[in-house]
């Protein structure tokens, strides 16, 4: 069985994918957190993020490795490493060239090959599992994302305001829907949710339902 949830940023999109993954007993693939892998190692090694051609080279030599909750690059823990607004920013400088894309998307591809798995993303529905059995578009108003995003990275210490956040998160979501490369959209055959009135659990609960439908 796959499952594809795509969305904009702050959706929930990975804390429900990783609740309906425990509850089905299947696997979990946070594909953002790859293109922040990547991100993070062009900025450990101070290239230039206007430079394609050093980036599209840094992914190609990229180990990613995501286990439970925990992820890996070139065999170090970087899972808050890939959090920090800065990491997040740069994203929208990577996640748009193509070779970098297809170097990723074929690792999940990989990934997904003859085991179930659930994947969040922005191109989940519409590039990397065209054929996923289903598939859900996660949305909310961008004022409430930005409120649950300043509410998880408060809990962490961060000194980002609320204000700055929404701001990030608008600009992100304008740059996902915008590029060339496999942009943000809505699968034909994707269901869509609201999570703007809802709780995490009952957004779960409305996922499962409809696959056990
Ligand atoms: O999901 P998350 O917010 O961690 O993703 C970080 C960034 O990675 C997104 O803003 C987007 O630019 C990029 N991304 C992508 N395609 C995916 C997943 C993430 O372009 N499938």
């Amino acid at each position: 069985m796959q499952i594809a949830i795509d969305g904009p940023a702050g959706a929930g999109k990975s804390t429900i994918a990783k609740l309906v993954a425990k509850k089905l007993g299947i696997t979990y693939l946070d594909t953002g957190a790859m293109y922040r892998a990547v991100t993070l190692a062009v900025m450990r090694q101070g290239a230039d993020f206007s430079d394609s051609a050093a980036m599209i080279r840094i992914a190609g030599e990229c180990d990613i490795a995501l286990s439970d909750d925990h992820v890996f690059l070139n065999g170090e823990d970087v899972t808050d490493a890939i959090r920090t607004p800065e990491v997040s920013k740069h994203t929208s400088d990577v996640a748009p060239i193509a070779e970098i894309r297809d170097i990723l998307v074929e690792e999940q591809r990989r990934i997904a090959e003859g085991t179930s798995v659930i994947m969040d993303g922005r191109d989940i529905g519409s590039v990397v599992l065209p054929g996923a059995d289903y598939k859900f578009y996660l949305d909310a108003d961008a004022a409430v994302r930005a409120e649950r995003r300043y509410k998880e990275l408060s809990e962490k210490g961060t000194d980002q305001t609320l204000e700055e956040i929404h701001r990030d998160i608008i600009k992100r979501d304008y740059n996902d829907m915008h590029r060339e490369s496999s942009p943000l959209v809505k699968a034909d055959d994707a269901v869509v949710i609201d999570s703007t009135p809802l709780g995490i659990d009952e957004v779960a609960q409305t996922i499962i339902s409809h696959i056990q439908a």
